[in-house]
């Protein structure tokens, strides 16, 4: 059919063959005589493959023939060039998409290929399968498909359908786009939580499912289709059996969905292989995807399962697939016309009829075990049946599952064992830690909770990198282990976090408190020995918070670990290197955190920010841009500084939707400023965190408040701190590029704290870059500073980068910093932060 469909593609592509079609082209086009019949043979092709729809794109994107054509909702004559999968296939790529159908309004997936003739595109083939056709495939298991917005267009539970996951891209889409794709506007969440938030297991409550469930997900080869697989905890066990027979099941229950089923298997065939050999292996299954017979043939033998069919009378072997070999490690093929014990040594041929009779004369699903040497085999035997229920086939699956059973064991293992240190984990803590707290209550007696944080941990990671960083772990944690005791538990939490639980022995709590300072001057006392790693010598220091815990105090790990954390910080906060008990100051503290926290959280609601602003000025003193400055009045707290207040919003994750309060009102301002001969010119820099910037819809919003307000790019600059920016490079280089296609510009805000250099910034595209005040603070006494300050400059000038100085606050420091080639500044000296109309007044005085 290849040349009739070259052939239309050429012959009725181009805009005098658009021309042609006249006003009606469907009308033309379903009466030209080759289209006609090029219709029949799609209609045709259709049948065979059990597709819902094959139709054919001319090079401008209009449908000239479909198999479908003489239906109602024949596509012929639709414009769909602003499908994805004809502008993916028109570049010459396969695609796939889900979309809900343009004539037929039924959502199906569609897949498409360029159609080429040498090097020459000529349109595109595209074939639908609908989805209640797709939906029997995937019915029997748990898992859905999600398309490239993140709606689930599949789903083996049929109430998924037509639900988005949380955050889902598809709310990034504009109206007029969800319509066009989805005819719809909105879709409900589905619900995706921790099963047990106070349990920090990798389990998940999906939706109303009434068992906790794993997850997986794995793109779909070639397209933007995601599978996401789940399975309830108890049914765990069978996994890797299920992943096998899913393969199987989906091979045998027909042809429909030809290219879903190929990748299907393809996704399994790349579980347990090499990745090149799934590879070979897809490209042979590719080639002789033709013949039915064939194809059922390549994917048993394509199963790492053994396949074997025999007479249900004589028990013979009729046939059997290329895995039998390796699974029995036989020598050579297992020979047909035989029986198992004719050809199979007593124990392998025992294990393989043990069930013979259940099988051919009973429904069974029963599996069985054998332990072969080093090896474990599992097996299954069932009878496929003719319509009369007469046994005409009687069928051995075998598999070998010595690794899933290893694969187990592992997993067992790494639930509650932190790799890297060998100590337990966060889940096995968590476990004891409720325990010990029980037992506590139970016999009335005390223990305590130590948490060991590492002072300065992430300087020793940045500067010597990960794998010292990663050594010096597990020196600890050695040291650590050395004073193992019964009565002691230690854990590793998180990256640099230890904790440890000293059971409850004693019978009060002042024993308790004693016994715990004991043992954490003993750690402190090991931990802070030096350590010879890779020639360095390191020495660190740690901080060490502890709590008590028994009959009338903390009742919950949760609790526990709040109070240690907090009594840590306090050690933090007065001296490194110390510890510190839970107490009644500390306790005040967190009290007096989680009132400011409270109020911060209301603060967005209650309009309780302004939004002050600090002219920026060049050598002349004319003012060049202004940064906006976040000021909080708490009408109970009073005034709280950004310093105090930013970096608690930090910890709550508020940050991002307090930047994103900043980033409207000062599109606001822009908006109002941009008429303006004066203050039009001004730019204003707004602070953006790392959290907000790292959002997928940040860009989007940045552009959007731009065009509520009427404001344009140019008047917009984004500062972000160096570790920000730096974190996540390659979202951040592309986010970035983004930002300056948009029109806008970006800094780098306290540059010279952070740990990378001028030179690593290269591949960030910045526009400005901002000295740190405390170089600029230092740097009329410090000569240090002053080299700094001026290595900066020289540096950011040979890069292309406009050097502005924070904290000016003297004529001194102005004058030297002009010296020093940097031009523009910023500080005391010129003005502080300052109200809207302040600020106003200011620039025009400065114009
Ligand atoms: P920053 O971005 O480095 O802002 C400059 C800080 O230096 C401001 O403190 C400003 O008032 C202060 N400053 C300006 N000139 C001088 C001077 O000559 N001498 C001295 N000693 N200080 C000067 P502020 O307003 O207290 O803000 C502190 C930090 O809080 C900011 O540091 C920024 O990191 C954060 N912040 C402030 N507003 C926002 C915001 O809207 N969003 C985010 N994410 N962070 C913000
Ligand atoms: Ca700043
Ligand atoms: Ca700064």
């Amino acid at each position: 059919r290849e040349s009739s469909i070259i052939h239309a593609a050429t012959r009725y592509s181009g805009a005098s063959a658009i021309k042609k079609a006249g006003a009606d082209p469907k009308a033309y086009w379903t009466t030209q005589p080759d289209l006609a019949a090029l219709n029949k043979q799609l209609e045709k092709l259709a049948v065979e493959l059990q597709l819902d729809v094959i139709f054919l794109l001319n090079e401008e994107g209009y449908s000239i023939a479909s198999s479908n054509s003489d239906t109602p909702g024949s596509i012929v004559g639709t414009f769909l060039a602003d499908r994805h999968y004809y502008q993916d296939a028109i570049k010459g790529e396969k695609a796939h998409q889900y979309a809900v159908g343009r004539k037929t309004n039924v959502p199906g997936l569609y897949y498409s290929a360029p159609i080429m003739l040498g090097e020459h595109q000529h349109g595109v083939i595209v074939v639908k399968s609908d989805v209640p056709s797709l939906q029997g495939l995937l019915a029997p298991y748990h898992a859905f498909l999600t398309d490239s917005h993140d709606v689930v267009v599949l789903s083996s539970q049929p109430k998924f359908l037509q639900h988005m996951l949380n955050n889902a891209r598809f709310l990034g889409l504009n109206t007029e786009e969800k319509e066009q794709q989805y005819k719809r506007s909105d879709f409900p969440t589905l619900q995706i939580n921790r099963w047990d938030s106070n349990r920090p297991a990798p389990t998940l409550q999906l939706s109303d499912l009434p068992y906790p469930v794993l997850m997986t997900e794995r793109q779909i080869p070639g397209g933007d289709l995601i599978m996401h697989m789940y399975q309830g905890m108890p049914e765990l066990a069978t996994i890797q059996r299920e992943k096998l027979v899913f393969a199987l099941f989906a091979a045998l229950a027909g042809f429909s969905a030809l290219s879903l089923l190929y990748q299907l298997i393809q996704y399994f065939s790349k579980l347990r292989q090499s990745k090149f050999h799934a590879e070979k292996e897809s490209e042979r299954l590719h080639e002789t995807l033709s013949e039915r017979e064939q194809q059922l043939e390549v994917i048993l033998n394509h199963l790492p399962l053994m396949v074997v069919a025999r007479d249900p009378a004589s028990y013979q072997v009729l046939s059997s697939n290329d895995a039998t070999q390796t699974v029995l490690g036989l020598d050579a093929p297992l020979p047909t016309g035989q029986t198992y014990s004719e050809s199979l040594n007593p124990k392998v041929s025992g294990f393989l009829t043990a069930q013979d009779h259940e099988a051919a004369y009973e429904h069974t699903n029963k599996t069985r075990e054998l332990q072969l040497e080093a090896r474990v085999l599992q097996a299954q035997s069932f009878a496929a049946k003719d319509k009369d229920g007469a046994a005409r086939l009687l069928i051995d699956l075998v598999e070998d599952i010595t690794q899933q059973r290893r694969d187990e064991a592992e997993i067992r293992r790494l639930a509650f064992i932190d790799t890297l240190t060998g100590l337990n984990n966060r889940t096995s803590f968590m476990l004891h830690l409720e325990k010990a707290l029980k037992e506590a209550k139970n016999q009335e007696r005390f223990g305590a909770l130590i948490l060991i944080d590492l002072d300065a941990f992430k300087q020793i990671n940045d500067h010597l990198g990960h794998s010292i960083g990663d050594e010096l772990l597990k020196e600890l944690a050695h040291r650590l282990r050395s004073e193992q005791t019964s009565e002691i538990f230690f854990a590793r939490l998180a990256s640099d976090e230890f904790v440890v639980v000293i059971d409850s022995a004693s019978e009060n709590q002042k024993t308790a408190a004693r016994t715990a300072t004991r043992i954490a001057n003993v750690l402190l006392r090991k931990i802070t020995r030096p350590y010879h790693l890779a020639n360095h010598t390191l020495h660190i220091t740690a901080s060490l918070g502890i709590a008590v815990f028994g009959p009338g105090m903390a009742e919950t790990p949760d609790l526990l670990l709040i109070q240690t954390d907090a009594a840590m910080y306090e050690a933090k906060r007065r001296q490194r290197g110390t510890i510190h008990f839970f107490d009644e100051a500390t306790q005040k503290h967190l009290n007096d955190q989680a009132e400011m926290a409270n109020r911060l959280r209301g603060a967005l609601q209650t309009n309780d920010f302004e939004q002050y602003f600090q002219p920026q000025v060049d050598s002349t003193g004319r003012v060049i841009g202004v940064e906006a400055l976040l000021r909080w009045h708490d009408s109970k707290l009073g005034r709280i500084p950004p310093s105090v207040f930013i970096p608690l919003a930090e910890s709550l994750h508020l940050i991002a939707e307090i930047d994103r309060w900043v980033l409207k009102h000062a599109c606001r301002v822009a908006g109002i400023w941009k008429p303006d001969p004066i203050l039009g010119k001004v730019v204003i820099s707004i602070n953006v965190s790392a959290e907000y910037f790292s959002q997928d819809h940040f860009v989007s919003e940045v552009t959007s408040f731009l065009a509520q307000f009427n404001a344009s790019p140019s008047q917009i600059m984004i500062e972000m701190t160096e570790g920000a920016v730096v974190e996540d490079t390659e979202a951040n280089i592309l986010k970035i590029a983004a930002l300056h296609h948009a029109g806008l510009s970006i800094a780098i805000d306290d540059f010279g704290t952070g740990n990378s250099s001028l030179a690593y910034l290269r591949r960030f595209n910045v526009d400005q870059i901002k000295i740190d005040q405390r170089f600029v603070g230092d740097m009329i006494n410090d000569e240090r500073s002053q080299s700094i300050v001026a290595f900066i400059i020289r540096l950011a000038h040979e890069l292309g980068y406009e050097t502005l100085a924070e904290g000016v606050e003297v004529e001194s420091q102005r004058v030297l910093l002009s010296h020093l080639g940097c031009t523009l500044l910023q500080g005391f000296l010129f003005s502080k932060p300052v109200p809207l109309a302040e600020c106003e007044a200011y620039i025009r005085q400065h114009p």
